[in-house]
């Protein structure tokens, strides 16, 4: 078992502090649209603005942040179906060390483009047939870097969870936070946050129906590990959550739900149409939730954890094209 005992609400503060003057402070939004939509009050925390336009540039720099000298001077290295694998190139490359980055072959070519220009060595794999956390061991081994994963490291999730403080810091109490589900990195950060921030706030995970490892790993009080899941949400693409997330996630979390590939259309559209931004698939898990009646958030005052907005824009147009069949 993982010594999560250690890994508090201080924790998420304290990379607060490293993450001052680095990462951006995301706009909250609000929408009467979407307000009337759901009949709650919602304010979207707006992480498709943060730098690298999600946001895992909080974790990534955060576990950066504390290396010492022998660790800058071999470099880190991940393994990231896209966002993270941005994220550790572009902190890499703000910290002044060496990245290499494993990426599946079918990630979003914008994702991967991204990745190489901020100075990430990118190396591929078959994401149905390799294990990418062997091929990242082995590699560490041998180039002497330090690993950082996207989800499962507690440097990682207390980064993530500034993003869930700064909201509460700006809107105050909540009656409930929705976040987005993969590894469950977010989630457990903003969890920390809220227990420590908002105690009466319910904290809600989002995951896409065809990937609902979290969901069952929740009720069962066990991890469960599921077969890749085949969704348009490619950032919630895991098998099973990690092992840090889960401790904080089943003492902190309420409840997981999921939404269809088609609500996550629907939601993309509704971003763009109605508040002039574009938000990936992945990103709206959560307001998914709230804006089709998932979780019933009438009369409530409800935080919605917008992850980020990194989608191609011919695969943005092809989605949309998917509406009207
Ligand atoms: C990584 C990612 C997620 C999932 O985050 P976890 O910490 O793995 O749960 C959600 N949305 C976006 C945009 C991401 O990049």
């Amino acid at each position: 078992m993982p010594d999560t005992a250690a890994l508090s609400y201080r924790d998420v503060e304290l990379a607060a502090e490293r993450l001052l003057g680095a990462a951006h402070r995301t706009p909250v939004l609000t929408s009467t649209t979407a307000n009337k939509l759901s009949g709650g009050t919602l304010f979207f925390k707006c992480e498709n603005y943060q730098r690298m336009g999600a946001f895992k540039f909080r974790g990534a720099y955060n576990a950066i942040a504390k290396f010492d000298n022998a660790q800058r001077a071999a470099g880190v290295l991940t393994f990231s179906s896209g966002n993270h694998a941005q994220a550790i190139a572009l902190s890499a490359k703000l910290a002044g060390i060496k990245s290499v980055i494993i990426m599946p072959q079918d990630a979003p070519a914008l994702k991967v483009k991204a990745t190489k220009e901020y100075g990430g060595e990118v190396i591929t794999y078959d994401r149905y047939t390799e294990n990418r956390e062997e091929i990242a061991r082995r590699l560490s081994e041998e180039r002497g870097m330090t690993l950082i994963p996207p989800y499962d490291h507690p440097d990682v999730i207390a980064g993530q969870g500034t993003s869930a403080k700064e909201l509460f810091e700006e809107v105050g109490e909540l009656d409930i936070l929705m976040v987005c589900l993969g590894g469950g990195g977010l989630l457990a950060g903003c969890a920390l946050a809220a227990r420590a921030l908002a105690p009466n706030c319910k904290v809600i995970g989002v995951e896409p129906e065809a990937g609902n490892d979290g969901q069952q790993s929740l009720r069962k009080g066990e991890i469960v590990h599921i077969a890749v899941p085949k969704t348009i949400a490619d950032g919630a693409m895991v098998t099973h959550i990690g092992e840090h997330n889960f401790e904080v996630i089943r003492r902190s979390v309420d409840d997981i739900v999921t939404v269809s590939d088609a609500q996550l259309v629907q939601t993309m559209a509704f971003f763009a149409e109605r508040m002039k931004m574009i938000v990936e698939p992945t990103g709206c898990l959560a307001a998914a939730a709230a804006l089709h009646g998932v979780v019933d958030v009438r009369a409530k005052r409800v935080g919605i954890l917008i992850s980020g907005g990194n989608v191609d824009l011919s695969r943005f147009a092809e989605l949309m094209q998917t509406l009207d069949a």
